[in-house]
């Protein structure tokens, strides 16, 4: 049997006496519930008191108990409708339709507490902070992270947590009001920029980090200033030892993240947002799901761009690693209609669990395509 979920913020179901049921009437069992988000500007079409909610930075849509919190404490919703506790609040209209509530936890993304800790954040190889993206590597943001998962935990009966930025956010920030793409940086030049050389890093990475630095400058600046391109990866770009290194420094903070969590989490299952490859930063972590260590109870694979490559990659994750696959497809594509076939063709190629994004954003075209999913799947 297959597990169906279905993303969604409190804001669509606080204040909403109908929305749980409109939730459950898609089929799914499951809602991964914003718990702790960054900024963002979202619809809201059925809700009897907005239809357009901005959260202008980023938030705990948990109950915060100040006592709890050393360092860095996440800033409180001002926006949507007025609730101390809408992830409780949510949770339980969840529970009352049926429906099994994950948290849904952003972990290093937020604008607001980087602007405010610019030592805490990373910083690329010209020593340029990226505001928002926090850096594991930091004590303190290492504490922040863990105190969001045990407040979690303490606070409420959910039976797992899915971890999204649970490592290093690198160059790529779709905000907005980038402008960025007319450079026409490379893939690899764009991670050549999210190395992270922070204090942290540079303690951490076994390397002679200021030639590090000099290094990555020298290749972006080619590619930035005379159009040649920096090399197929972080291995041809920097040398395969140097590679290694900046991956394994990586992996033991991401898993070492991973192993606390999972102490405080007990029993509670522990959903890992991952990419299958080191190179990468982002939402989805990059790890070699192959070696990482502790298993999560399932890494979370995004499965948004071209059918055919996330099909190859479930399939790739699937023969590397025993632990269970959960494919995150997005019902706000360009071919929502294609949504069923795409869903039994990941279960088909390893996935056991699929989340939706995103039924508090979905049309009612798109709504559709997320039952009809559910039910192709089974
Ligand atoms: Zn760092």
């Amino acid at each position: 049997m297959v597990r169906h979920g279905a993303f969604a913020y409190t804001w669509d179901l606080v204040g909403d006496p109908s929305a749980a049921a409109r939730f459950a009437d898609l089929g799914i069992d499951t809602v991964t519930l914003q718990a702790a988000y960054h900024s963002v500007r979202a619809t809201t079409a059925w809700h009897p008191a907005h239809r357009v909610v901005h959260a202008d930075h980023a938030a705990a849509y948990f109950r915060i108990r100040p006592s709890r919190w050393r360092g860095l404490r996440p800033a409180v919703p001002t926006w949507g409708v007025d609730d101390e506790d809408r992830f409780g609040t949510a949770s339980a209209s969840l529970a009352a339709a049926g429906l099994r509530t994950e948290a849904w936890v952003v972990l290093t993304h937020s604008s607001a507490l980087g602007r405010s800790n610019p030592s805490l954040a990373v910083r690329n190889a010209y020593d340029e902070v990226f505001s928002y993206a926090l850096c594991p590597a930091q004590a303190a943001v290492h504490d922040y992270a863990l105190t969001i998962v045990q407040e979690l935990c303490e606070q409420y009966d959910v039976p797992a947590l899915m971890l999204e930025a649970c490592g290093w956010l690198g160059f790529e920030h779709a905000s907005q009001h980038e402008k960025t793409s007319g450079a026409d940086l490379s893939a690899c030049a764009r991670d050549l920029l999210s190395i992270c050389l922070c204090p942290a890093c540079s303690v951490r990475l076994e390397l002679d980090v200021a030639e590090l630095a000099a290094d990555v400058r020298a290749v972006v600046d080619r590619e930035l200033q005379e159009g040649i391109g920096a090399g197929s990866n972080l291995a041809d770009a920097l040398g395969a030892p140097r590679a290694a290194e900046i991956y394994r420094h990586r992996q033991s903070v991401i898993s070492g993240l991973v192993r606390e969590a999972a102490g405080l989490a007990g029993s509670r299952e522990l959903l890992l947002m991952a990419t299958d490859d080191p190179q990468v930063t982002g939402p989805d972590v990059g790890v070699e799901v192959a070696g990482f260590a502790p298993d999560p109870a399932a890494f979370v694979l995004k499965c948004w761009d071209d059918e055919e490559a996330a099909i190859a990659r479930m399939k790739g994750a699937a023969g590397r690693t025993g632990v269970p696959l959960v494919a995150n497809v997005n019902a706000l594509g360009e071919r929502p209609s294609e949504l069923p076939a795409l869903a039994a063709r990941l279960v088909a190629a390893g996935a056991s669990e699929v989340r939706y994004y995103h039924a508090g954003l979905a049309s009612p075209a798109r709504l559709a395509a997320i039952r009809a999913a559910v039910q192709e799947v089974g």
